[in-house]
């Protein structure tokens, strides 16, 4: 069994209206991520794949047994995409994608493609079962109990796979939310088909505390600037 958190952010994240998303730098989500015992993450930027690939880099040289799979959350104008294992240099315009678009781009990247917090703020609904998606975030730590809840009912009818996720916007929020999966080989490929064949179990729920999201608002334009120069590759 190994344990992923599928949805992180880093300072390359950018939100479409003003700007500042993710705060901590692709260097700072490697090594929380390792010194609490993940087998792997998934950075999934807003629109873009800088950071997963700038994390993938960091964590080869850091630790040989950590996998970082570059991914992406498209910000479509209905509601937002979570592509994983998209590894190619990538930024997309996504304001006027409509979901099924980016659901389609994202597929013909290779990717595999999961529902983020279906009920939560830009979740999808029961746009889901429309989309052909892969799995569905059971459980996203950012959002109210009751809309994960409500995700999870609608895995259920669905019959689709659950992943459970941080969705970190800082390095501390990495792990509340954890993925096992089934699977004893630690490679991109084998994640996605552990996935898609619905080798997944939610192994930890664990709500950010409201801190985090202050902590963001208050001194995000700050961080931010700081940290910039490091969401350009090395
Ligand atoms: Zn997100």
């Amino acid at each position: 069994m190994k344990k992923f958190d599928f949805h992180i952010h880093t300072c390359c994240s950018k939100h479409w209206i003003w700007g500042i998303d993710g705060l901590s730098t692709p260097r700072e989500v490697v090594e929380t991520a390792i010194s609490r015992g993940l087998d792997g993450i998934a950075v999934s930027d807003h629109n873009t794949t800088k950071g997963g690939l700038i994390a993938a880099k960091i964590a080869k040289k850091i630790d040989k047994k950590f996998l970082v799979i570059p991914s992406i959350e498209v910000k479509s104008k209905t509601g937002d995409v979570l592509a994983i294992g998209v590894v190619e240099e990538l930024t997309i315009k996504s304001r006027f994608l409509t979901a099924e678009e980016a659901v389609n781009q994202m597929r013909e990247k290779g990717a595999v493609i999961i529902a983020p917090h279906p009920y939560g703020r830009e979740g999808l609904g029961s746009l889901v079962g429309k989309l052909g998606f892969d799995a569905l975030e059971g459980f996203n730590a950012r959002i109210l109990p009751r809309f994960n809840r409500k995700a999870k009912e609608l895995a259920a009818k669905l019959g689709l796979p659950m992943v459970a996720s941080s969705d970190a916007h800082i390095a501390d929020e990495i792990a509340n939310g954890i993925t096992a999966l089934n699977i004893n080989e630690l490679s991109i490929e084998a994640v996605k088909d552990a996935i898609i064949k619905g080798k997944t179990k939610i192994y930890q729920e664990r709500r950010t505390k409201s801190m985090g999201r202050v902590y963001t608002k208050k001194f995000g334009l700050l961080l931010h600037i700081i940290k910039q120069p490091l969401c350009e590759p090395t």
